[in-house]
Order: structure tokens, then sequence, then C-alpha cells
């Protein structure tokens, strides 16, 4: 991430940034119970950058910590979300939808009706259970910690490599961290897969 001020926003935690900007351990801890319950960790684990930039792509502090019209914790889906993507899979065309299908199996039929691609053996697979990873402070919204979104790589995220495009929450640009911004890196992940295969 560039810009004049990224990279001195991206040298501290958001917990540094609040005692030498504002020289107020008051105004530290009242941004630290923000973080907390914003991005769900302590504002010495992300930088400030990071959590500027959460709240830019949620359209302003303002509004993410809302819960009026335009702010983030406006709507609730009464039923659980996953009415919408269970909405969604009935406008599908019966058979086009695999559930609890690994996801070569699932290419596999793709490629097979299609006939148009060939699928690399893989040359690894890794399996994690998040839970019980000692490093993941499991936060429900993205963070880096500082130095890492102004780096060189810090837009890496975004870039495919060779046929892979990655898309979610993480790589979001707009409302990063909540189901908005995972649609919104859907449909531009979408696009590039498309233009990808056809142009
Ligand atoms: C506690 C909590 C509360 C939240 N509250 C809100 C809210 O009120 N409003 C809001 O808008 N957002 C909220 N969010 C954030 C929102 O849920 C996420 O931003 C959104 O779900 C991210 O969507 P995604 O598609 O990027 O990733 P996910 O929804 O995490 O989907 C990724 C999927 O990939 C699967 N997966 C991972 N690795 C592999 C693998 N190797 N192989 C196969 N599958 C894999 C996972 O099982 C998962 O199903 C909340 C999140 C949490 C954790």
């Amino acid at each position: 991430m560039a810009g004049p001020v990224a990279k001195e926003l991206d040298s501290d935690s958001l917990h540094e940034y609040c005692l030498q900007e504002f020289q107020s351990e008051q105004i530290a801890t009242l941004l630290n119970t923000v973080s907390q319950s914003l991005v769900g960790i302590e504002s010495k684990d992300i930088s400030a950058l990071s959590f500027l930039h959460s709240c830019k792509s949620g359209t302003g502090f303002q509004a993410v910590i809302s819960d009026t019209k335009h702010g983030a914790q406006y709507l609730r889906v009464q039923q659980g979300t996953q009415t919408i993507s269970k909405n969604i899979a009935k406008e599908l065309k019966e058979g086009s939808l695999w559930l609890s299908t690994p996801f070569r199996s699932a290419f596999e039929k793709v490629v097979l009706e299609s006939g148009k691609l060939e699928i690399p053996e893989p040359i690894n697979a890794l399996e994690y259970e998040w839970s019980k990873q000692e490093f993941f402070l499991g936060s429900p919204c993205p963070a880096s910690p500082p130095r890492l979104m102004s780096a060189a790589s810090g837009d890496a995220l975004r870039k495919p490599f060779e046929n892979v495009h990655f898309v979610g929450i993480e790589t979001a640009l707009e409302w990063k961290g909540y189901m908005e911004g995972a649609i919104r890196s859907g449909d531009r992940g979408t696009a590039e897969v498309i233009a990808a295969l056809w142009y």
C-alpha cells in the first residue's frame, strides 16, 4: 500500500501510534477497546495503517461503529446468514452445486464436461485445525501487524499467481472484514478469471 504517510502509519502498532500522537494513555485505552470490538484484536497487534485502512474501507470511522442507516451494524439477517447462500443455491440449475466435495473432484468434473483445461497434479496438500494454531489470534476481520501493508509485498494478496486468482475478505479494498467486502472481492476475482479465460 502506497501513499505519502503510509510507511509512517505502518511503522508502529495502533497502540504506539496513539501514545505518540495523542500523548494520552486514556486515548490509547479507548482505541484498544475500539480495536477489540471492531477488528477483534488488541491495538498492540495491529498497525495504525491497518486499523485506519479498515475504517476507511468501511466509508469512515462513524460508519464502522454505527448501527444507523449505512452503518456497519445496520442490517441483521434474522434467520442467519446461511439463508442467503441457501436461497442463492435454490436459483441454480439442478446438479450445478457440489457440497462436501473435494475441490479437485469438483474441478475435474467441470473440466471433463467442458474439455478445456488440464489439471496439474497437486504438489502438496496441507490441512490445519485453525483453533489449534498458536499464532492465530482469532479476529473476525483481517488485520496486519506493523510494516506489512506498506512493504513491497503488501499488495501481493490480490495478485494472481499463474492460473490461481485470490479472493476473500483479506483482499477486499471496500468493507474489509465484512460480508459486503467478501462479495465485492468475489466480483473482482470472477472478472479476473473470466478475462483470463476468454481474452
Ligand atoms: C465472529 C464473527 C462475526 C462476524 N460478524 C459479521 C457481521 O456482523 N457482518 C459482516 O458483514 N461480517 C461479519 N463477519 C465477517 C464475515 O463473516 C467475513 O468477512 C466473511 O465471511 C468472509 O468471507 P470469505 O468468503 O472471505 O471467507 P469465509 O466466509 O471465511 O469462507 C472461506 C471458506 O473457505 C473454506 N476453506 C478455507 N481453507 C480451505 C481449504 N484449504 N480448502 C477448502 N476450503 C477451505 C473455509 O472453510 C470457509 O468456508 C464476522 C466474522 C466473524 C468470525
